[in-house]
């Protein structure tokens, strides 16, 4: 279920959240470049620091142009509220630092972006955190893992990065709904102009705005965007936001701000206190960014098709996996959740493995070298050895990822010179 809205997908990317500024009548989203606000007086202060009155206090806890951006996201993804982040990889911490406890843990889908691999089964333990990896396609093996009554969380990623698989959100989130915790679903790769996973039963919805909402590769962010669905009080799991949180004289977070629990605790209690803040220019950036994101999806989608036809029928491709493609495991998924759709995201194979991947990345010329996705530009990496590099090669194969496989994240340039530039690389691969 989601947020309805009276206006289209295109309309609220380029308005939701937006005003002319009242004092200038700027029509461009401000930037706010400010540290702190001016309180009216004494009454007003005390009011805001407790939770009693909304408004600015301090930027670390939030910021004009950055509210900005959090009403864009969630009206975007049809969520009740957000709390942007320093980073797609600051987002997760929150969102599982407000549901977490030392000795509780979390189910994750085995395909996932390396860094979130490495974040949850590495660092998040130092938080006392433990997460489970599954393959999410295998339902029995999900409903197991989350009946260990430590869990908290299922985590899934919409469309999974590297490339070419889709989680079936709709089940996945009954399983979760069954087990009395909330679905998260890092939509980083689809963006909401191919998927809304709160309209598939998803709970909360992690963004790297880094990636395609900001689409020009120059700021990064986080977002961690609430659906207002979940039932906090329907277990005893969830402490932060059902019993009194002492920093703010017992105030119970889910009894006060109801649907908006999670998104308050977010900034009063996540930002103010871990400090992983979106900086107002970064903001600034990305809300740039989200105008153009239903024209932008639109086009590197396009074009990741016929680059992926191109690949497909090219005699020193080995395989392509592309969950737009006909035939793959996953394009019942993409018809779905995508809309038919399938990104500009996706891994293939040349003849010669590893050595032969290595040697067409380095061949190539208008496609970047380099470790990012989502960018107006075409980019090409090899995972194994770049950003899944922390993995063992048994978690590398089991996140798609494994010692041949190369990813490219295709951009809004001519399709014909992207398809010239392969053709020239793989001549000398
Ligand atoms: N989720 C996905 C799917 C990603 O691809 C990335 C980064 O590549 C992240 C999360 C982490 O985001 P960030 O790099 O903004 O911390």
């Amino acid at each position: 279920m989601t947020q309805e809205s009276p206006y289209g997908f295109e309309t609220l990317a380029i308005h939701a959240g937006a005003a002319p500024d009242p004092a200038t009548g700027a029509r461009s989203t401000p930037i706010y470049q400010t540290t702190a606000y001016v309180f009216d007086d004494a009454d007003h202060a005390a009011s805001l620091f407790n939770l009693q009155d909304y408004g600015y206090i301090y930027s670390r806890l939030g910021n004009p142009t950055v509210s900005v951006l959090e009403e864009r996201v969630a009206a975007l993804e049809g969520g009740r509220g957000a709390t942007a982040t320093a980073s797609g990889h600051a987002a997760q911490m929150l969102a599982m630092f407000t549901l977490m406890e030392p000795g509780a843990s979390f189910v994750a889908a085995n395909k996932l972006y390396g860094g979130s691999v490495t974040q949850f089964m590495r660092t998040f333990q130092k938080f006392g955190w433990d997460c489970e990896m599954v393959n999410v396609d295998d339902f029995a093996a999900v409903e197991a893992a989350l009946k260990k009554p430590t869990v908290k969380a299922l985590f899934c990623e919409s469309l999974a990065n590297p490339g070419g698989v889709i989680s079936d959100l709709e089940p996945l989130a009954e399983l979760a709904h069954a087990a009395g915790v909330p679905l998260i679903v890092d939509n980083t790769m689809a963006s909401p102009a191919l998927c809304r996973p709160f309209e598939w039963g998803a709970d909360i919805v992690i963004h790297s705005t880094t990636k395609f909402i900001s689409g020009h590769g120059n700021a990064m962010g986080g977002m961690v965007v609430d659906s207002g669905n979940f039932n906090w009080a329907q277990n005893d799991k969830f402490p932060s936001l059902t019993q009194p949180e002492p920093a703010y004289h017992g105030l119970n977070f889910f009894e006060t701000f109801g649907d908006l629990a999670m998104t308050v605790h977010g900034h009063a209690v996540g930002l103010r206190d871990l400090g992983p803040t979106m900086a107002p220019m970064n903001a600034f950036l990305a809300i740039t960014g989200s105008e153009t994101l239903p024209l932008r999806m639109e086009r590197h989608c396009q074009n990741a098709a016929e680059i992926v036809q191109f690949l497909n029928t090219h005699p020193k491709v080995a395989w392509v996996s592309y969950a737009g493609l006909e035939g793959n495991k996953y394009k019942p998924l993409a018809d779905k959740y995508l809309g038919g759709k399938a990104g500009s995201v996706f891994t293939f194979g040349v003849k010669g493995g590893y050595e032969a991947g290595l040697k067409l990345v380095e061949s190539c010329e208008l496609f970047s070298h380099l470790a990012n996705l989502g960018d107006t530009r075409s980019l090409i990496l090899h995972p194994a050895s770049t950003t899944h590099r922390q993995l063992t090669e048994e978690q590398q194969i089991s996140a798609g990822a494994g010692p041949d496989v190369l990813r490219i994240s295709i951009g809004l340039e001519t399709a014909k010179d992207l398809i010239a530039d392969l053709e020239q690389a793989m001549a000398g691969a």
